[in-house]
């Protein structure tokens, strides 16, 4: 037990423009709408978290914003920020899905409990493995020609990983973008394939096997998240590894994707699993299953990615690195008080107690889209 109670939760949602439109199999993004949770304990300290829902993969900032404000808040006042989870337990029992709130109301305890202990959230939940993490850019700009340029920017940022999305405009405009993009940067360049289920499953053999002609580390979930069995069978038929994201969320799902061999990787993400600890029980089971893992996220502020960083400092070994680009190049502001920490091609692992990341509240009236839920 420790001295401090939680007192008052704020709920933000945020609406913030991004650069460009990224296209996916599975639609268009310009925005990233969100929740983000400030939670002030009767000590004074705030914790901060952060719900980045994608309707067409997981929810909507609106059900995220009332499952916190409406749902869970009764079961969060007066409790004791650092039974996380006994909090989380709670919230598991009394809001059936809804990872992303979840995500950001563990985020949140960890960051006060943090705060409390002096120690970082990866600290918090294992230890850090690791201080920095390489970072993969998602081309995703309907216009290729932009996409090039912002290639070569990242190019002299340091970045060496890109992740194309792929089907959404036809097989041919995916074989020529690898194509262009390994004649420009050769060997050099680190290629990865993510389809965002935008594959028909009777075909995507034959469509896998074309790209791999350019040599892609990854592919990522080519077919509909419900065809577990039809992605297992492609991961036994393509040589090129494949990634489990949208079929994989929790560890109930890394267990039946485990069992039936889904992939040869599963891609973390704390908006899947509702939380940092439940990533780490994804993650535990990809581990003993021989699967390997991946940091993803979702359309997200720094105060997310700076959340995955601590998840993915605190995974035991990490060989394709993380995505967490969205703040530095994809979003047009960010809602931190400093920049999220990405350089030379990689991002920094927070030091700080808790997160390691503060909000700043002027970001918050500035792009809410609807007053404070109190
Ligand atoms: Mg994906």
């Amino acid at each position: 037990m420790s001295d401090h109670r939680i007192q008052t939760l704020k709920v933000h949602r945020i609406s913030i423009p991004a650069k460009a439109v990224h296209s996916h199999g599975s639609g268009d993004v310009g925005s990233i709408n969100v929740a983000i949770l400030e939670m002030i304990t009767d000590t004074g300290i705030t914790g901060w978290g952060e719900a980045s829902p994608w309707p067409v993969f997981t929810g909507t900032a609106e059900g995220n914003a009332a499952a916190l404000h409406i749902h869970l808040r009764p079961h969060i006042i007066g409790q004791d920020p650092v039974q996380v989870e006994k909090i989380m337990n709670t919230a598991d029992k009394v809001v059936v899905g809804h990872p992303e709130a979840k995500a950001a109301l563990e985020m949140a305890l960890l960051d006060i409990t943090g705060q409390i202990t002096g120690l970082s959230v990866s600290e918090l939940v294992g230890g850090r493995m690791r201080e920095s993490i390489g970072m993969s850019f998602s081309v995703a700009n309907p216009d290729f020609d932009a996409d090039m340029d912002d290639i070569a920017a990242m190019w002299q940022d340091g970045v060496r990983i890109f992740k194309f999305k792929t089907g959404f405009a036809g097989h041919k405009f995916d074989l020529m973008r690898c194509e262009k993009i390994r004649e420009t940067y050769g060997g050099e360049a680190d290629i990865r394939i993510d389809y965002n289920q935008g594959l028909p499953a009777y075909d995507a053999v034959r469509c896998i096997r074309d790209l791999e002609a350019f040599r892609p580390t990854f592919v990522e979930q080519p077919v509909k998240m419900h065809e577990r069995e039809a992605l297992a069978h492609i991961s036994h038929a393509i040589d090129t590894p494949i990634m489990a994201d949208e079929s994989v969320f929790d560890p109930k799902g890394a267990l039946y994707g485990a069992q039936i061999r889904i992939a040869d990787i599963f891609s973390l993400k704390i908006m899947k699993s509702g939380g940092i600890r439940r990533a780490l029980e994804v993650a535990a089971i990809a581990r003993a299953a021989g699967i390997e893992v991946y940091g993803g996220c979702m359309f997200e502020t720094g105060l997310a990615h700076a959340a995955g960083t601590h998840l993915m400092a605190a995974v035991p070994d990490l060989l394709l690195e993380c995505e967490f680009y969205m703040a530095t190049y994809y979003a047009s502001d960010d809602i931190l008080t400093a920049p999220f920490p990405a350089k030379n091609g990689r991002v920094h692992v927070p030091t700080g107690p808790g997160l390691g990341v503060k909000v700043d509240p002027e970001m918050l009236t500035k792009y809410a889209v609807e007053p404070p839920l109190v």
